[in-house]
């Protein structure tokens, strides 16, 4: 039975392929590919020229100029082979808190545990949106949109089973650390353990100077908009391997971000890293922190490839980058950051200016906002 479906589903292909090139907007093109293909046993061979136009496909719907974006990267990256195709979004029932006792901690469906003993709260969650791209004020917002990942940049002892007790003595210093500080709402130290910081109800202040964009709305400074969830991890060298987060980590943290976005519905285009969103706004470049300029590992979190998103800040406020953010993402550029140069070349050129002074003008731009916004940590409900 199964022979015959492959056979049926390989007579289909050259059909689905002629049918796919005749639509001529990429989004249609894919949205036509998705259904055409979804929920179907990829066949071994059969499937390549399909799953490579898809690629194709995908690939030029991003690089239309001012494309709203961003639509596209829900869908789920290219499956191996003998994968059942299916888009990574997350309703909010697939996920749910089973077990939890008050001040000790929460257990979901899905395996996550949540240490919630010593949370701390802080300012009340409250944001404004950024209407795309006019940038007009919209509603008012409590729910967090999106998630930034960090590293803790703390000490890092050799992850060993002799240096536990020293690993525990540093995991426990650096969680007071953060709830004093009120850093992040996650956690995640060496051993894989989940820790609430701040309560998801209130801002944390892990973001700071930060830009951010979906397809409808413009993040600006994202300590309310995002939730802060940190590896205990350090992109310098401690006395252990630089960068390096355990398996115990990457585990728990897919654990947490499919329950995160499963509550807050979060799209996956708002999952990002603080290198991806942070700015400087006194010589106007990214990468003002670089935690997670590279090597962060969106496919084991049940992720798209997210550097491979436009980046915002360079798109819509023109900001730039230096030789030392290069440094930073181990010199392989995002494929995102070479995708923003390219639109801004091509919304230049359709402006009938040249680079610099459309940067210049997309800069002002975000000397206005950022005017316009209260001071860091407040709640923004008055940033209208
Ligand atoms: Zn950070």
């Amino acid at each position: 039975m199964e022979h015959v479906q492959r056979w049926v589903f390989r007579l289909r292909v050259p059909w689905i392929t002629w049918r796919a090139r005749r639509l001529p907007d990429p989004v249609e093109r894919l949205r036509y590919l998705r259904r055409a293909t979804t929920v179907r046993i990829i066949p071994e061979r059969a499937p390549r020229l399909l799953l490579a136009f898809g690629a194709t496909a995908a690939g030029a719907a991003l690089l239309i100029p001012g494309h709203p974006g961003l639509l596209t990267r829900d869908v789920a990256p290219p499956p191996a082979s003998g994968v059942v195709l299916r888009q990574a979004k997350l309703a909010p029932d697939e996920v749910w808190m089973v077990d939890s006792r008050e001040g000790q901690y929460e257990v979901y469906s899905n395996g996550l545990r949540v240490e919630t003993a010593g949370t701390v709260s802080y300012h009340p969650r409250s944001w404004r949106r950024m209407i795309r791209p006019s940038l007009d004020p919209g509603e008012l917002r409590r729910d967090p949109a999106g998630i930034v990942f960090h590293t803790t940049e703390s000490h890092i002892a050799p992850f060993e089973p002799g240096q536990t007790d020293r690993l525990k003595r540093v995991g426990r210093w650096l969680i007071d650390y953060l709830r004093k500080e009120r850093s992040y709402h996650y956690l995640i130290d060496r051993f894989g353990r989940v820790h609430r910081i701040v309560r998801e109800a209130d801002a944390a202040g892990h973001a700071g100077r930060s830009v951010w964009a979906d397809g409808g709305t413009v993040y600006m400074n994202l300590n309310h908009e995002f939730l802060g969830i940190a590896f205990e991890s350090a992109t310098q060298s401690g006395d252990g391997p630089a960068g390096s987060v355990t398996p115990a980590q990457v585990r728990s943290a897919r654990a947490l971000t499919e329950m995160l976005r499963a509550r807050y519905r979060i799209p996956t285009v708002n999952c990002v890293t603080h290198a991806q969103v942070s700015v400087n706004p006194l010589n106007h470049r990214i990468g003002n922190h670089t935690d997670w300029a590279s090597n962060f590992p969106f496919l084991e979190l049940g992720l798209p490839d997210n550097y491979e998103l436009p980046v915002a800040a360079m798109e819509i406020f023109g900001f730039g980058y230096d030789q030392d953010f290069v440094t930073s993402t181990g010199g392989r550029l995002w494929k995102g950051l070479l995708l923003t140069e390219e639109r801004v070349r091509q919304a230049a050129s359709a402006e009938g200016v040249s680079v610099l002074p459309y940067r210049a003008r997309l800069k002002e731009k975000y000397r206005k906002q950022l005017a316009e916004l209260p001071a860091s940590g407040e709640s923004k409900e008055k940033a209208i």
